[in-house]
């Protein structure tokens, strides 16, 4: 998908500030955080939303939830604990058409989510 903004970051055809990378995935801090760490991890592959996922992608998803504890002790948050969010299509509030999980942590998160 060329015109996939989180494709040319895992391309490095624009500029993010890379936290984290490997063969299957890569984080990055999201440009309009909404709390003291705000991190994106996405699969380097595109899929566009979690309804994209099938038996033969979503072992990245593991990865992913791997990815994010291992960022989470990295940056001193995993003790007081954070939240990690996908939001999915019109009604999850999905505005990236790439799946990416934000990972927030650093300060206290309120429930049921607005
Ligand atoms: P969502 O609303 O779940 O699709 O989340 C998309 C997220 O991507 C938002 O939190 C945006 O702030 C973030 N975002 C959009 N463009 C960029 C970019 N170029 N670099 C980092 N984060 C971005
Ligand atoms: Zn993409």
């Amino acid at each position: 998908m060329n015109d996939c903004i989180f494709c040319k970051i895992a391309n490095k055809e624009i500029p993010s500030e890379i936290v984290y990378e490997d063969d299957l995935v890569i984080a990055f801090k999201d440009l309009s955080p909404t709390a003291p760490h705000h991190i994106l991890v996405i699969p380097k592959q595109h899929i566009s939303s979690a309804n994209d996922l099938t038996e033969d992608n979503a072992e990245v998803v593991s990865h992913i939830f791997l990815t994010v504890a291992k960022l989470a002790k990295k940056f001193g948050f995993a003790q007081n604990g954070y939240r990690v969010v996908n939001n999915c299509g019109k009604d999850g509030g999905q505005t990236v058409q790439h799946l990416h999980f934000h990972l927030l942590g650093g300060r206290e998160f309120g429930w049921p989510a607005g």
